[in-house]
């Protein structure tokens, strides 16, 4: 069995997983857990990497296309496959997941846990994503680790100096990410942040910065997956936002929050170099 999910996971070009005891996982959605149908017994973690090189005015995880779209699929294609050779019950997970997935990949050995607030991978860094596969069988069977201690990063500081928002430190109006994101009118101080940061969706300073991110930058480390290298917006325009089509807008990890904020950014940067 573990053979057959290393082997299911391999022919996505996806490497790094590890399997531990669901009990060990921090439960946040426990209605989610009860949809299943299931009682899980074992939590299958796994990273997707995404870096394909820096966007201009992007953060680069929103270059790409959606990754909620790719997990999608992936599980629609793996699930099956996995319970059909097992006789045992598999649901996947991204993001809005039963589990506190930055612990559970944690202490499943799959990264460390950095100040900056996300798990950071020996080789991929900080861009990855984290996925779940939650399933009833035991994880004797998948090869279930005990799960360790989060190891902390390095602890430099760099992504707490550098942080253009201060949200690191503690102080100002949160983090730059999400004021990119935010709706409606931003305040003077945070069309400030905004144009600092240079960033019309989320911000990637503090992994920018990371010391540990240094080998997750190189091109040899780029995404192995063709889903993150594909059709790659690395600077978003004005006119380009107004000419794109609906159908290929939802395709966009963007798309959730609507146009305006896009919009209302992207302005505030043309009326900037007007001055
Ligand atoms: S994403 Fe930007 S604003 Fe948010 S914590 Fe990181 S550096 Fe600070
Ligand atoms: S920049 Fe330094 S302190 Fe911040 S997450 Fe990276 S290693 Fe940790």
């Amino acid at each position: 069995m573990r053979s057959t999910v290393r082997q299911v996971f391999s022919q996505e070009n996806i490497e790094y997983t590890a399997a531990i005891p669901y009990e060990a996982c921090r439960v946040v959605r426990p209605y989610l857990v009860e949809r299943l149908g299931f009682a899980p017994r074992t939590a299958i973690l796994f990273l997707v990497p995404y870096y394909a090189g820096q966007a201009e005015n992007l953060s680069c995880y929103a270059a790409a296309r959606d990754y909620h779209l790719y997990m999608r699929n992936l599980f629609a294609r793996i699930c099956p496959t996995l319970s059909q050779a097992s006789g045992y019950s598999f649901a996947g997970f991204a993001d809005h997941s039963p589990i506190d997935e930055r612990h559970a990949a944690t202490i499943a050995g799959l990264g460390m846990r950095g100040e900056n607030g996300l798990l950071i991978h020996p080789r991929y860094g900080s861009f990855v994503f984290i996925g779940e596969l939650l399933t009833d069988a035991p994880p004797a069977l998948l090869g279930g680790q005990e799960p360790i201690a989060p190891a902390p990063c390095c602890g430099c500081g760099a992504c707490h100096t550098a942080c253009p928002s201060g949200f690191l430190r503690g102080e100002g109006e949160g983090c730059l990410s999400a004021i990119t994101q935010k709706k409606g009118e931003l305040t003077e101080r945070e069309q400030q942040l905004v144009l600092t940061g240079g960033s019309v969706w989320g911000c990637d300073v503090c992994q920018a910065v990371c010391p540990h991110n240094a080998i997750a930058m190189r091109e040899e480390s780029y995404t192995p997956i063709p889903f993150f290298r594909q059709d790659r917006i690395t600077r978003l325009t004005e006119e380009a936002l107004a000419a794109m089509p609906e159908e290929a807008f939802a395709l966009r990890a963007f798309s959730f929050r609507g146009r305006a904020p896009l919009a209302r950014n992207l302005q505030l940067f043309s009326t900037y170099s007007r001055k």
